[in-house]
């Protein structure tokens, strides 16, 4: 049934702990679902830089990995805060757009 002896650990841990362990493609598809924030790098809010993450960590596990990372939509070092603002408040608007009344 399971190919691997972490596939069947992976499914334990879901049971066990009643959350999904997600892919990184699923972790990146729920990421489109959520809204997002701007991140400071470790030089904090004087820097240039902003990175985006989901306002709710999206957690996923890559296959054979034990650890559960978090999905990053950009790194920090990467995008100026300005764009990194203004893609966070486009994306968040869409959200709301497209949110079921
Ligand atoms: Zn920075």
């Amino acid at each position: 049934m399971y190919s691997h002896p972490l596939d069947y650990l992976r499914e334990l841990k879901k049971w066990i702990f009643k959350i999904k362990i997600m892919t990184h493609t699923e972790a990146q598809q729920k990421s489109f679902t959520v809204r997002w924030k701007t991140v400071t790098c470790p030089q904090g809010e004087r820097c240039w830089c902003r990175g985006i993450k989901c306002e709710e960590p999206v957690m996923y596990q890559e296959d054979g990995s034990e650890e559960n990372d978090e999905y990053i939509v950009a790194r920090y070092g990467e995008m100026t805060k300005e764009h990194a603002e203004y893609f966070v408040k486009l994306h968040n608007e869409n959200i709301e757009r497209n949110k079921v009344v």
